[in-house]
């Protein structure tokens, strides 16, 4: 519970009513309303946005503490071919198109032995809809990773992509999904969120993969014990009411299942997108800074008690702006990803790989303690006294010498040159 100190330093004094007396309810451990996530989303006071803040990270410190979990994955994009025509992406092409990409089974076989031998213990498998992707495809690549290295955990496929490999293959999501996990599925991506909200996703999507399946997918996921994580894609045409709407019905779901294993705001990427290229004054370019700031803090807040792993995308954000979010109510940082195309794609600055001795640096800089994870959230390792084996990165960093990554955040760079 919260000591005098925590209600102190949260300035609530200065915080208007409305905003306070939702706050100290929260730190009193009860749950938010949707309309009171609304009021803390649509606060543009600094007091308010302060008050808020500090909420957040009293809540996470109360979870835990100063640690910052990470976990060593890879991502592989299988395909970018896809003809779905959602009007935020950009990663999508036609096959006929300059850069579409196929990975066969042995191409995706062997980066997940790289990524094994570089003390992964996760491949994040996701790819675009392929028109003649047979139905079958999940499940023969599930099972041929598992073949191959039993270990690794398999965290793969969105509900649009279970959602078409049991189209294409006849099957109701339940018998579908049970394939997966038989061959060796561990968890899932909860991406396809975007905003679950029918008239902003009939603009995104042309609803192909309506708020009604996303929910149907991802609870008989759950259900037949395969946990996901869950996302938001926000900064477009949305706002604060779809926002609170969004979290509070992903609440509803985990307390009927208890499956997701965290939450990841995702910012809308504009660059080349349809959605913002045919409508630029309709369109924003993605979420402001307050925005970034207050989903990480208010998605904290309203899922307090409910789902623990606040996490924040380096890759969307970029690894500094990314640690800002560690004092708003965020707890974990993702993975190492070593690939990372669809963000690339979809205009996000930021590269492709950060390894694990970096991450380390860069949360121990900011005088917190960093820790390596499982997929479901199992601490492997506390980097409290000893750093992970420094690699260079696996993925090409444009020429730039690979460790030149740490000088972007001087703290970390200046201790290192001592210390060297
Ligand atoms: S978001 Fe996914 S399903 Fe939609 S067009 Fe892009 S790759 Fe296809």
């Amino acid at each position: 519970m919260n000591s005098p100190a925590d209600i102190e330093a949260t300035a609530f004094t200065l915080a208007s009513n409305p905003v306070r007396a939702i706050l100290e309810r929260s730190l009193e451990e009860r749950e938010i309303s949707k309309a009171e996530g609304q009021v803390l989303f649509e606060a543009t006071a600094p007091s308010d946005l302060d008050a808020i803040y500090q909420t957040a990270d009293i809540l996470k410190r109360r979870v835990h503490g100063d640690q910052v979990t990470f976990t060593v994955n890879r991502n592989i994009n299988f395909t970018n071919i896809c003809y779905m025509g959602c009007k935020f992406c950009n990663f999508a092409k036609r096959s006929d198109e300059d850069g579409a990409e196929w990975q066969s089974v042995e191409q995706v076989l062997k980066r997940c032995h790289e990524a094994w031998a570089r003390g992964a213990t996760e491949v994040c498998i996701q790819g675009g809809l392929h028109p003649k992707l047979p139905g079958s495809y999940y499940e023969e690549l599930c099972r041929a990773i598992k073949a191959e290295l039993p270990d690794m955990h398999l965290h793969a496929f969105s509900p649009f992509e279970v959602w078409y490999g049991a189209s294409k293959s006849r099957k109701p999501y339940r018998e579908f999904l049970e394939g997966l996990k038989e061959a060796g599925l561990g968890t899932m991506p909860g991406t396809a969120a975007e905003i679950l909200d029918t008239e902003i996703r009939k603009q995104l999507t042309k609803d192909k993969l309506n708020t009604e399946t996303w929910v149907e997918i991802v609870r008989t996921a759950h259900e037949v014990g395969i946990k996901t994580t869950s996302t938001i894609m926000y900064g477009h045409i949305d706002g604060p009411q779809h926002w609170a709407a969004h979290i509070d019905l992903l609440r509803s779901i985990q307390k009927d299942t208890g499956g997701f294993t965290e939450f990841v705001p995702l910012s809308f990427q504009h660059v080349g997108t349809a959605l913002y290229t045919e409508n630029p004054d309709k369109v924003r370019l993605g979420p402001s800074i307050d925005e970034i700031d207050k989903m990480h803090a208010v998605s904290r807040i309203m899922l307090n008690g409910f789902i623990d792993n606040i996490q924040v995308s380096w890759t969307k954000l970029g690894p500094s702006h990314a640690m800002a979010m560690l004092s708003r109510g965020a707890s974990d940082l993702g993975g190492t990803l070593m690939e990372e195309s669809i963000s690339r794609s979809a205009g996000a600055d930021h590269g492709q790989e950060i390894t694990a001795y970096e991450l380390v640096q860069i949360v121990r800089a900011s005088g917190r303690t960093a820790a390596r994870r499982s997929s479901d959230y199992r601490i492997l390792e506390v980097f409290d006294d000893h750093d992970p084996v420094r690699l260079d990165p696996l993925i090409d960093r444009n020429g730039a010498d690979p460790l030149d990554f740490l000088s972007m955040f001087p703290d970390v760079s200046g201790k290192l040159e001592a210390a060297e």
